[in-house]
Parts: structure tokens; sequence; C-alpha cells
């Protein structure tokens, strides 16, 4: 079996973790239609109103803190988010700021602390002070004008746009700043919205470019599959209906996914692109690929559930969980962990050997079918596939000449 990660890679990723997000509810006071905690999905666990407690969040920060207060910890970027995810953060508050008030007081010279949150705003009036006080970056989920947020319903059906609107208006009529600085929207696509709706709405009234995610396909329980699909809309071929949709596209730059992909691609196949100062050292060519483009687990956050469950993030199901925290300990066993990742990895191998896409690959292999018994990646490209990908990507830059300046030198993948 080939080993392409090891414990000590796993302990290193522990030591320079970038974001620590806890799941401090299963509660929420919507029911939207398509939550990942709904009706469509079925790899995640029975949601049971509950909270996550407090000295379990405290025990892992004293576990981790071990790491962060250690000579593994390397990363030229000291800056480290704690962030609060829901069910709805804002449910759970004595959580958060427990949490926080913790986190102020630890004893890590190396680590700097930011907040966050996602949030649906329904109770924001209640909060804003202490998030603006304590600097959160705040990212509230808001799918566009009343009809396009309509999905996002509370307990009894009704549509819950025109509280949240309240609220986010109070919130920038009373904090301007705070609300250019730190607030942003995240906004999901489906049947009842479009890109252009989304991008419209939320820019005339908040001068901000939503991020705009698609509905997560993966999980989906077999008697919902045809009501998901009348419900699920591409960003891609959403943008491109729009009237203007080169207009929205330039100004949402890389939020949107055409810059997105020519990002990707130039960044990944361009001669003239390094992602770190050791990769100066290598000839790119010759490196070796993992299979998939999967991320180390740890190196982009860690992601606590309500249960205490430990996963590498919140967008892959959580029957993936590689760690626990119980009543008394952190069960962590990065021995395992990569072991299990190896595995995985050694199974779909030969399928990403001989893909012409492995250079460029974002697909994770915790949302590959079949990773139990046979993986089968569904994002597979043969040669002919690949030249018609780049020859795509080359009129994009052809009718976009700008963007190549652009991507080089303002964006940075971390
Ligand atoms: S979806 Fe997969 S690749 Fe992406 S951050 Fe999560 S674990 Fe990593
Ligand atoms: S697109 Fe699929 S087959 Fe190709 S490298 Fe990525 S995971 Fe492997």
């Amino acid at each position: 079996m080939t080993e392409y990660i090891s414990s000590e890679q796993i302990y290193d990723a522990l030591a320079n973790l970038p974001q620590l997000v806890f799941e401090v509810t299963d509660a929420c006071n919507l029911k939207c239609k398509y939550c990942i905690y709904g009706e469509f999905y079925e790899d995640h666990d029975v949601r049971e109103n509950s909270m996550l407690p407090i000295d379990k969040a405290i025990r892992l920060i004293d576990y981790l803190n071990q790491y962060w207060n250690s000579p593994r910890c390397t990363s030229a970027n000291s800056y480290m988010y704690i962030s609060f995810y829901g069910g709805e953060a804002l449910m759970n508050m004595d959580f958060v700021k427990a949490v926080v008030a913790y986190i102020e007081q630890l004893d890590c010279p190396r680590r700097e602390f930011r907040f966050s949150m996602t949030t649906n705003a329904i109770l924001l009036h209640r909060h804003m002070d202490y998030l603006v006080e304590k600097k959160f970056n705040l990212l509230i989920s808001l799918d566009g004008n009343e009809y396009n947020h309509s999905y996002r319903v509370d307990h009894s059906g009704r549509n819950s746009f025109s509280r949240v609107i309240i609220n986010v208006d109070l919130l920038q009529d009373r904090y301007p700043e705070y609300f250019r600085r730190y607030v942003n929207f995240n906004s999901v696509l489906h049947n009842r919205n479009s890109v252009a709706d989304i991008y419209t709405f939320i820019k005339q009234r908040y001068d901000k470019i939503p991020s705009i995610g698609e509905l997560n396909n993966s999980g989906i329980r077999d008697d919902k599959k045809k009501e998901f699909n009348d419900t699920y809309r591409n960003t891609m071929e959403s943008l491109h209906q729009a009237e203007h949709y080169e207009e929205i596209e330039n100004d949402m730059f890389v939020s949107a996914e055409s810059y997105q992909g020519l990002m990707l691609y130039l960044h990944q196949y361009s001669g003239y692109h390094f992602g770190d100062y050791t990769s100066l050292l290598f000839d790119k060519e010759k490196l070796r690929y993992r299979p998939t483009g999967t991320c180390s687990p740890f190196t982009k956050k860690m992601f606590v559930t309500v249960n205490g469950k430990i996963l590498p993030c919140e967008r892959i199901g959580q029957q993936h969980y590689m760690g626990l925290i119980t009543d008394d300990e952190v069960v962590f066993d990065a021995h395992a962990i990569a072991d299990l990742f190896n595995s995985y990895l050694n199974r779909i191998e030969k399928q990403c050997s001989s893909c012409q896409n492995k250079a460029a690959c974002t697909q994770c292999l915790f949302n590959i079918e079949g990773l139990n018994n046979q993986p089968q990646c569904h994002g597979y490209m043969n040669k002919q596939a690949l030249l018609r990908a780049s020859s795509a990507k080359m009129a994009f830059l052809r009718d976009h000449p700008e963007a190549y300046r652009k991507i080089m030198t303002e964006v940075i993948i971390t």
C-alpha cells in the first residue's frame, strides 16, 4: 500500500490548524427545504436539538493547544479562526461566549485568534452588540429577494425573509463600519432563484458580492432524488442565462465559477505559479500527485459536531468522523486516521493515475461514490476531455484577456 499521508503530517496539521469550527447546536429556528440536515439527505446524525457542551470544547482546545504551543507550529500565518456553526449558532450563545472567553485567556503566544460565525440572522437583533464588540466575521445566509428566499422557512412554514432583512438592515444602520468590514453573505442556488437574482439583490441592497453555492449532491435519499433534481440548479448555467451575465461575472470575479475554474487551471498548469517557497525547489512535472484533490486532513480546518465527532470539515458525511471528544478525553489516533486515509486513496489511485485532470483535481475523496468498496469518480478525464476543457479555458481567456493578470497578481490560494 502506498503511503500518501503519515501520522506526523497529521500532527503537524493540528499544530498549524487555520480554523476550528464548532457545530454549537443542531437546533435551528428555521427548517430550510434543502438543509444538509433536512429531508433530502441521509448521511448525517439524527438532529435532536442538542447543544455542544462547553466542557467538551474546552477539552479539545486544551488538547490542541499542546500542538499550537509546540515547535511543530511553524505557520507563517499565526491567525486562526474559531468559528461557530449550526443548526443556528445564535441559539447557543452561552457556548459561544464561554469559548470566546476561554480563548481570550489561553496561554498561546504562537497563535492569534479571530472569531467567525455563520448565521441565519433571525436572532441577530439580540446579539449584534456582542458580535460587533468581538469583531466576529459574520456570514449571513440570504438567498436573494423574498421569493428567492422562500425555501428558508420557519417551523410553521413561513418565509423568514422579512425577519432576516429587518435584522440585517438594523446591523448595517447601527454599525456601518463593522458591516462594511466584517459582514458577508452566503446564498444557496435552487429553482426559486438564479445567480443574477441573488447577485442583484445583495449588491443593490448591501453593496456586497455574495458567495453562491449549489445544493450538496452527495448523500441524497433514494426516495428524494427526483425532488432534489427538480430543486437543484447549476451556478454556471444559471449565470449564463442572465441578460448581463458578463457584467455580473466580472464583478463577482473569483466568486463566479468561470473565474474559479480559470484560476485553478492557471495555477495548476502555468509554469509561473508556485504555491509556496518549497515548491520553487522542485520540478512540478516530476512531483508525485496524490490521488483526488482531497486536502490533507486538518490542513484546512477541523470541524466538531454537536455530538463531539471530529471531522476535517463540515462538507463531508459525518460517518467519516476521525476522532471523538468523550466525557473524559479526546480520542484522536493520527496513525489510524493516516491508515484509513491511505487505504481510501489506494482504492482510487488506479483511476486517478490515468486521469488527465489529476494536476487540477478538486474532487474530495469523501464525496466520491462507493468509497468503501469500488470508488468511481464521475469527474475522470481522458485526453479528449482535458483538451476540450483546456480549449474552453483558452476561449474564456481570449474573451477576457485582463483575467490572466488579475488572477496571477491578485489571487492567492491558501
Ligand atoms: S470537502 Fe474534502 S477536500 Fe474539501 S475541505 Fe472538506 S475534506 Fe477537504
Ligand atoms: S477528477 Fe476524479 S479521477 Fe480525476 S484525479 Fe480527480 S478524483 Fe481522480
